[in-house]
């Protein structure tokens, strides 16, 4: 929605924060129970969990008790989440020449998920899905794919992802990719990057999400790509993990400018994207920011130690020797209030409207660096509790849960059949898959 920013402000503000002088809020808004009805009536979406990893690599099921995580059937009933986005996230280094084969690995570890809990689980592709989910009181499976590099430079790997159930993209992860650049490396002067943000096959790559009907994802992108992308996509874009810059500097959160363009995204007729905030407590707090960055000369060292010790061991230190390192310093900042991510939610309603910002929680994928009392998904209810005391109404609640993505991603698919009945000839068609 295109409302003027004073009248967003007039809708949003909670009226004692408004005007301090004159009526408080007659209603006592926000009482627990009150609160717990609102988000148990809601259809509760997290675009971002990195779940998957833990299946693959720790033979984690859902069943399982959190045992460290913040994902399993018992917190996602606690929490009445209705959908999950699991990240199909590839570590380009580790998985070098073989990107697309762990995509479809991880692909597959949700997919049996879902076969193992049928009773708890079901896959989803569309917003009717997640609505029969909904009903079923199922968990709706989706799937979004974290890092372009996962195609592989093929228009065909894309169309097959979609094949399989794949519903967003996030266009790259921290690396650029050769067709998109990272905010992750993008003042590397080691790595190649784009004239303008998108060479032409990234144009066709934004393009044929469009015309599948997978969600084009920004989290993780430069500020040029960014806005290059927003230029030539033809339906609304999300962030599926992403939070704002003037709360939190971190390259990965975005500029009010930015919070503003993603809700005014897609075409002239558009309603507009969605920025899902991330959880993660460095991307939530300025201050946990600082101190993380303060405390990094300090892991280096400890990460330096460790890997001598190994190498006069005559072996070479693993990826989990070293997070655990990392995990103990990032453990002894004291984690920020969960205020701070309601200041995030609050932000972005104001900045860019209350139809356009949700929930991107990246659970599994911070390494438990999470705002205080948010220890899982079983948490989530005290979200709505904390917006219901700042003045937001039920309604507004409902959409910053999972209303405000379901409208996103059935515009997505309505845009999607638009262009699928266009007799234009597809840009891909032109285009050799392996072109750079
Ligand atoms: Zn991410």
């Amino acid at each position: 929605m295109r409302i003027p920013v004073p009248l967003v402000l007039l809708l949003l503000v909670p009226a004692a924060q408004l005007a301090p002088q004159t009526h408080a809020p007659t209603q006592q808004a926000g009482s627990k129970a009150e609160a717990d009805a609102v988000h148990r009536s809601a259809i509760v979406i997290d675009t971002h969990a990195d779940t998957p990893q833990r299946f693959l690599d720790e033979n984690f099921d859902l069943g399982d008790p959190l045992n460290g995580g913040n994902v399993n059937l018992d917190s996602i009933h606690k929490g009445n989440l209705g959908a999950e986005f699991f990240s199909v996230w590839v570590e380009p280094s580790l998985y070098k020449g073989h990107y697309a084969r762990r995509t479809l690995e991880l692909i597959d570890s949700v997919k049996q998920q879902v076969a193992r809990h049928p009773d708890q689980m079901m896959l989803a592709a569309s917003p009717e899905d997640i609505e029969r989910a909904h009903r079923e009181h199922k968990l709706a499976t989706l799937m979004g794919i974290e890092g372009g590099h996962s195609i592989e430079d093929s228009i065909a790997l894309l169309r097959q992802y979609y094949a399989l159930g794949v519903r967003y993209m996030t266009l790259t992860w921290s690396n650029s990719n050769g067709w998109a650049d990272s905010s992750g490396d993008i003042n590397d002067p080691s790595v190649t990057h784009t004239k303008e943000g998108l060479t032409e096959f990234g144009k066709d790559v934004v393009y044929e999400m469009n015309r599948l009907g997978m969600m084009v994802d920004i989290s993780h992108v430069s500020d040029r790509t960014f806005y290059r992308t927003l230029i030539i996509t033809r339906a609304p874009v999300i962030a599926s993990h992403s939070g704002a810059r003037a709360l939190c500097d971190a390259p990965r959160n975005m500029t009010d400018d930015m919070l503003r363009a993603v809700a005014n995204s897609g075409g002239p007729d558009s309603k507009g994207g969605v920025v899902q905030v991330n959880f993660y407590s460095a991307f939530v707090s300025q201050a946990y920011r600082d101190a993380q960055k303060a405390m990094q000369p300090e892991v280096d060292k400890a990460v330096q130690e460790l890997k001598d010790k190994a190498k006069a061991e005559g072996r070479e230190v693993n990826y989990e020797e070293i997070s655990k390192v990392e995990r103990q310093y990032a453990d002894r900042i004291p984690r920020p209030p969960l205020s701070m991510l309601i200041d995030q939610i609050d932000h972005i309603a104001k900045v860019a409207g209350v139809d356009h910002v949700g929930i991107g929680s990246d659970f599994d994928g911070v390494d438990g660096q999470l705002p205080a009392g948010i220890d899982s998904v079983a948490d989530l209810p005290k979200i709505t509790e904390a917006l219901m005391a700042r003045g937001y109404s039920a309604e507004d609640c409902r959409k910053i849960l999972g209303g405000n993505l379901l409208r996103v991603f059935s515009e997505v698919e309505a845009v999607s059949r638009q262009l699928q009945a266009e007799s234009r000839p597809r840009i891909t068609d032109k285009q050799p898959f392996a072109k750079q």
